[in-house]
């Protein structure tokens, strides 16, 4: 009785067992890791855990079996795990992640209709699953499609594409074919064996890529980093995408915090991977978070067939029996199973929403732009199966910014020139220090005002080269600050810098804080010492020896011509009807007073009758008249020339003429202007200049406007107008000469693509409204480093030296006084030495010594009030000789003058005396007379 008790007891509890066993309807699932498949492992348990805590009543419970093998490529190990899970009995197989081993799984599974699930990336071109495998990973295509969709809306125009694996090289496939044959290159390397990848990372802090994609294996990621970090490459500026979708990843917070670098990632989850690493206390990548959702979504389709299968008029069996990989046995729920999971399951765990379309391919995903920066993450975008749109707002991004510059320091580069930046002594507290010297200027002040604005700490250094910035066709680089910015090794640059196209290719460029346009420098005419003799100057040397000769040629010819001209041979006594001589007016000294009265416009008292001489007269008066006229004319602007101004009023005189030559900067954007221009009259300018030798261009504007004072006028500089106002305020030498040539500005260049542009160009706007830019402009050109006399002279110096211009001075005239005096006293000689010979004449015809004659003809000069001369009438006619010579007539009409004249000189009693002591020789000339 006991025993059949007993085995009744253990036929209960039996049925009791099988019957909670069959309640518990337990399904094996299978799984195969690589490696030691740790963390996988602990996901897949927590999962079963999860289900297992909320599995209801008539719920299957999961009793998973995982197999690990190592990545072999023929998969072969692979497929053994496969066959032995089959051969465990498994409902589905998940697993495994590697492209080599998974193909040779899902074959099996599909051979056997066993549901396989994959939880990893497929390159697009392996698309196509098995009959039975679904990808809980979004597909290949849209991937790569995120990422190029990512790089369009950065925008990336270059950039360096760096991958570790193939299905690396697959996963950024869509970006690189983004790249046209116009596009700006873009560089594609493999990051190779490792683990020093330093010089990979050398070879793209050389090639200027800012913008980084990066396709890494997960565990590789930090590392490779890292490396980029040691030379340089995490740094303001440089922006990384990395591929995969393993964002937001904590361990770049933990390693990158300090770095100002902005590394923007893709990820499935918005942050409920959190959950599971807190669980698992594990490092959780994308693939756990997927396997886990797998898990769910495999137990949720199961737990719906379940059901549907206890109310079907035929149930089919949902547990699996094992099943050996050689057979052709299938597992009878697999293609229901797999049908279940593809089509109407729908999970929203982890990784987001998921959905399946009927190849299996996940249909339903949200991947998330993740930008790092400021350390944290940030959402930026969403890519969805409708497409990819942006989340965060322009102002949001902005903000960002603004809070970025806060926290940098800047590095400000420029180059030395007034009133920009200049060094000041040391002992003064003003401006700034570099390597303990002092500058100050406008882009300090500048500068500082933004600052004060935008709230950011700098620093200024000084361009190595000292050169603006220009591209070298040979080299293909640029230089100076253009470079400077290039290499990042400064974040604003500032001087006088113009903006102009080709540097607004390499560089950016804030709005500009001051307009300006090239024009030329030049020295202002000196006044030149006035010429005395530049009455002179009206004719040539030449010309004046040929009217001199032609004077003496015409009187010669008045002179002999009026002796052959009957018509000149007058009767000298026109009373007497019947003359014995005639006499002819036109003798030498006549004919020289004629042409000379004729030439000098004043005409004389001597005309001649004669039709010959008078038409040799006519001829020479037209002569003088047309001399005369083109003298006068000439003499004004001789005159004045020395106080005119300059011949050279524009860009097109210069390029007319050769003698002054000019120049440029060498290598800045004036030479730029020059050199690219299709004016043909600046293009003219240009080839003058290269040309030129000595070489007319200069390292800067100091040694322009050097130049321009030291070379006699003999050099103008082309300069823009900015420095040429500043220049001439401080030279009462210098002058702007014309127009501009252009209009063009400066602006503040930071690097390509700089993210703080748009906050400058704000800043100098603001300036400029606020009416900061123009007293900054105030001070440093009109108020500081200026001399009191140069002030003065560019207050006062145009007015009074223009009314000054025209009126001559007698350093202008005093040739022409100099050449009256000269006559005058040239007349006074000839007056004295006509005196004296008439005294030595007197003194012998009258026979006193001539001091006596002289005495007596000396009061009598001086006497001013005799108006009258008395005249000694001569006791004979032997003084006629005498009065001969002193009139110079004819003989018979001599005698008569002469003895009047030479009575009225002397007084009557010293012509008695005279004649007392020289009775004998008065009789022997008279006799000699007669
Ligand atoms: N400001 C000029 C530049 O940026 C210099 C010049 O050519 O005058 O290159």
């Amino acid at each position: 009785m006991n025993e059949s008790r007993n085995a009744a007891v253990i036929a209960i509890i039996l049925a009791l067992t099988s019957h909670c066993h069959g309640a518990m309807n337990t399904i094996k699932i299978g799984a195969i890791f690589h490696g030691n498949g740790e963390v996988e492992t602990a996901v897949l348990h927590h999962a079963v855990k999860q289900i297992r805590m909320h599995r209801t009543t008539g719920q299957f419970d999961l009793e998973p079996i995982i197999k690990t093998v190592e990545i072999d490529t023929d998969g072969m190990g692979a497929a053994a795990a496969a066959c032995e899970l089959l051969a465990e009995g498994v409902a589905a197989i998940f697993g495994p992640k590697s492209a080599y081993t998974r193909s040779v799984v899902a074959s099996i599974a599909a051979h056997h209709d066993v549901p396989h699930i994959e939880y990893a990336w497929r390159p697009v071109e392996e698309s196509e699953l098995e009959s039975t495998t679904i990808n809980v990973y979004p597909p290949g295509k849209n991937v790569s499609e995120a990422i190029a969709t990512l790089i369009t809306a950065m925008p990336w125009k270059q950039f360096i594409a760096i991958y570790e694996t193939d299905d690396g090289l697959s996963r950024i496939q869509d970006a690189l074919k983004l790249h046209g044959p116009q596009d700006d290159p873009v560089t594609v390397r493999q990051l190779g064996e490792g683990p020093d990848y330093r010089s990979l990372f050398k070879d793209v802090a050389t090639s200027r890529d800012i913008n980084i994609l990066l396709d890494v294996e997960y565990d590789n990621l930090i590392p490779v980093l890292e490396q980029a970090k040691q030379v340089n490459l995490m740094k303001d500026y440089y922006t990384y995408i990395i591929s995969g979708l393993n964002f937001p990843d904590d361990r770049i917070i933990e390693n990158f915090k300090d770095s100002p670098v902005n590394i923007t990632g893709l990820g499935l989850m918005e942050d409920r991977k959190d959950e599971l690493r807190d669980a698992l206390k594990l490092d959780i990548r994308v693939e756990d978070a997927l396997l886990y959702d797998a898990l769910l979504l495999f137990k949720k389709a199961l737990d719906a067939l379940n059901l549907a299968n206890i109310d079907a008029d035929s149930p089919f069996d949902l547990v699996p029996v094992p099943l050996a990989c050689n057979s052709v046995e299938k597992y009878s729920a697999g293609r229901n199973l797999t049908e279940a999971i593809r089509s109407e399951t729908r999970v929203d765990e982890l990784t987001g929403p998921m959905e399946f379309d009927q190849f299996g391919q996940r249909q339903t995903f949200q991947i998330h732009v993740w930008e790092f920066y400021l350390d944290r993450y940030q959402t930026i975008a969403i890519q969805e199966n409708e497409g990819f749109r942006l989340t965060r707002s322009a102002q949001e991004r902005k903000d960002d910014i603004e809070s970025k510059i806060k926290i940098n320091r800047y590095k400000v580069t420029t180059r030395i020139g007034p009133p920009y930046f200049m060094e000041i002594p040391k002992d003064s507290n003003e401006g700034i220090v570099i390597k303990e010297k002092r500058y100050y200027g406008y882009s300090v002040d500048l500068i500082h005002a933004i600052s004060e604005l935008l709230n950011f700490d700098y620093e200024f250094e000084l361009v190595p080269d000292g050169n603006y910035g220009s591209y070298s066709d040979v080299n293909k680089t640029w230089d100076g600050l253009v470079r400077r910015l290039q290499d990042h090794e400064a974040d604003l640059a500032i001087c006088d810098l113009t903006i102009n196209h080709q540097r607004e290719s390499a560089v950016d460029f804030t709005m500009p804080f001051m307009n300006l346009g090239i024009s030329i420098l030049h020295k202002k005419p000196e006044t030149k010492p006035p010429d005395l003799f530049s009455f002179l100057s009206p004719f040539t040397t030449d010309v004046w020896i040929y009217v001199a000769t032609a004077y003496l040629a015409v009187s010669l010819a008045l002179f002999f011509l009026a002796r052959i001209a009957p018509g000149e041979w007058d009767n000298p006594h026109p009373c007497n009807p019947d003359p014995e001589e005639l006499e002819n007016s036109f003798n030498l000294m006549n004919s020289m007073w004629l042409s000379i009265g004729s030439l000098l416009q004043q005409g004389s008292d001597i005309l001649p009758k004669a039709p010959s001489i008078r038409m040799v007269a006519g001829m020479w008066w037209f002569f003088t008249l047309i001399m005369t006229s083109s003298y006068t004319a000439n003499l004004a602007a001789f005159l004045t020339a020395g106080k005119m101004g300059d011949s050279i009023t524009s860009a097109e005189d210069l390029a007319t003429q050769s003698s002054i030559k000019y120049g440029v900067v060498d290598g800045g954007s004036t030479s730029m202007f020059f050199k690219n221009s299709s004016n043909s009259v600046y293009q003219r300018m240009w080839a003058a200049m290269m040309e030129a030798r000595p070489s007319v261009f200069t390292k800067d504007n100091a040694e322009g406007v050097k130049r321009v004072l030291g070379e006699d006028s003999k050099y103008a500089f082309i300069m823009e107008s900015t420095s040429i106002e500043y220049h001439v305020a401080r030279s009462c030498k210098l002058e702007q000469i014309g127009g501009f040539l252009d209009n063009k500005g400066y602006g503040i260049a930071m690097p390509l693509n700089s993210p703080y542009r748009t906050l400058f160009s704000e800043a100098v706007l603001k300036l400029q409204e606020q009416g900061v830019l123009q007293k900054l402009k105030d001070k440093w050109w009109k108020e500081r480093d200026l001399k009191p006399e140069t002030a003065e002279c560019n207050k006062t110096g145009e007015a009074t030296d223009d009314s000054d211009e025209l009126e001559l001075g007698i350093a202008n005239v005093g040739g022409v006084f100099l050449v009256l005096m000269c006559g005058v006293s040239a007349a006074c000689v000839v007056a004295i030495l006509e005196f004296l010979w008439n005294v030595r004449k007197v003194a012998v015809d009258e026979m006193v010594t001539p001091w006596e004659a002289f005495k007596a003809e000396f009061k009598f000069a001086i006497n001013i009030w005799a108006e009258t001369k008395p005249v000694k009438v001569a006791k004979s006619s032997n003084r006629s000789s005498t009065s001969a010579l002193h009139t110079g007539a004819g003989p018979g009409r001599a005698a008569s003058v002469a003895r009047s004249l030479v009575g009225s000189f002397l007084r009557l009693d010293m012509i008695d005396k005279f004649e007392k002591d020289n009775t004998s020789n008065t009789r022997t000339g008279n006799q000699r007379n007669n």
